[in-house]
């Protein structure tokens, strides 16, 4: 049996809009989602023993059962027991380079790598539709992190609606490497603050919804219009996150003094990420911001748009 490297790309959201409370508990979202290429790889091999084992060279990923790559795994074992039991168990390898707790999907996107690769390994021949549907029972980003590039996501972000792809941006991340916020705690907080505000009839959160498919943000993503994009990044989760965490506040206003196109807080956050036009630009703006802020605390990366989800790195022998 072969072995599989997967490339995992992370995520930022362009817009993250919550229209309401859903009875699974969970919020009803309208997301627009962009695959970059900050990428983690993950190596899958084989083992003869029915061990699912899971490595990371990050200290705050869990190299256990907690582990969103390792849970993937144990999904696909208990949804095809006896292939499993003809293959044997595997061995995943995460090299980690996407922020954790960043808001950028990491854990998510291993896990989609996971879905994928066990899917090559184990020869069962899932269709995408099959393996997002057992991402969704994972998390919600993971279907996204599958298909990647440029969609739509809503229900609770796990009904994606792809655009055509879109790789000619970079962005700038910043993200300050002992803060870490809870995703949980974020969502939570917004409830308690704006739950009062939440759309509760279900034919206008379909419309809330369908709002921005024909939305002026995603006109200027299909015209490549990064003026546009730049001023029209929404994301409701920093009415909750910035008032209560003043170093997002200062991180994304030193980014909206270089002149880029646009800056906005990432899903949950604390990462805070500039649109940029080129990669130039992209370094021009991290470098102004690392002056304004000369903290050692505070990591940057650039990233170019990917219009691309899981995909293979090179077969293993
Ligand atoms: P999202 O943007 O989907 O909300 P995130 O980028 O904010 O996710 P992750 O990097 O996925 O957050 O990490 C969230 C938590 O999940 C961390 O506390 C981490 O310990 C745990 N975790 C479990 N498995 C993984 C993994 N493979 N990679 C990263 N974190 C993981």
């Amino acid at each position: 049996m072969r072995s599989y490297s997967l490339i995992a790309p992370a995520k930022i959201n362009l817009h993250l809009e919550i229209l309401g409370d859903r009875v699974d508990g969970y919020h009803e979202l309208a997301m627009l989602m962009q695959s970059i290429d900050l990428a983690d790889t993950i190596d899958l091999h084989p083992l003869s023993t029915d061990i699912i084992r899971v490595h990371c060279n990050h200290p705050l990923v869990p190299p256990d059962k907690g582990n969103l790559a390792y849970k993937a795994a144990q999904l696909m074992v208990e949804e095809f027991p006896e292939v499993f039991a003809r293959f044997g168990g595997v061995e995943i390898t995460i090299n980690k380079q996407i922020p954790v707790a960043a808001g950028l999907a990491g854990g998510s996107t291993d896990a989609a790598a996971v879905l994928v690769g066990l899917d090559m390994m184990w020869q069962l021949g899932l269709t995408r539709p099959e393996l997002q549907e057992l991402g969704a029972k994972l998390g919600s980003d993971i279907p996204f992190c599958l298909t990647g590039g440029t969609a739509i996501a809503t229900g609770r972000g796990e009904e994606i609606d792809s655009l055509l792809g879109i790789d000619s941006f970079y962005v700038v991340l910043g993200k300050y490497r002992r803060l870490t916020i809870s995703t949980a705690w974020a969502y939570q907080t917004y409830r308690t603050q704006f739950g009062h505000s939440y759309v509760r009839n279900a034919e206008r959160l379909a419309s809330s919804a369908a709002r921005v498919h024909s939305g002026p943000l995603v006109k200027a993503m299909i015209n490549k219009d990064g003026v546009q994009i730049g001023q029209l990044l929404h994301n409701d989760l920093e009415k909750v996150v910035l008032p209560t965490t003043p170093q997002v506040a200062q991180l994304k206003e030193a980014f909206q003094n270089t002149g880029a196109l646009g800056t906005m807080m990432s899903g949950s956050g604390p990462t805070v990420f500039a649109l940029c036009e080129s990669e130039a630009q992209a370094l021009e703006v991290q470098h102004q911001v690392r002056v304004a802020i000369p903290d050692p605390d505070l990591d940057f990366w650039v990233s170019k748009f990917s219009n691309q989800g899981i995909q293979l790195a090179s077969p293993v022998s």
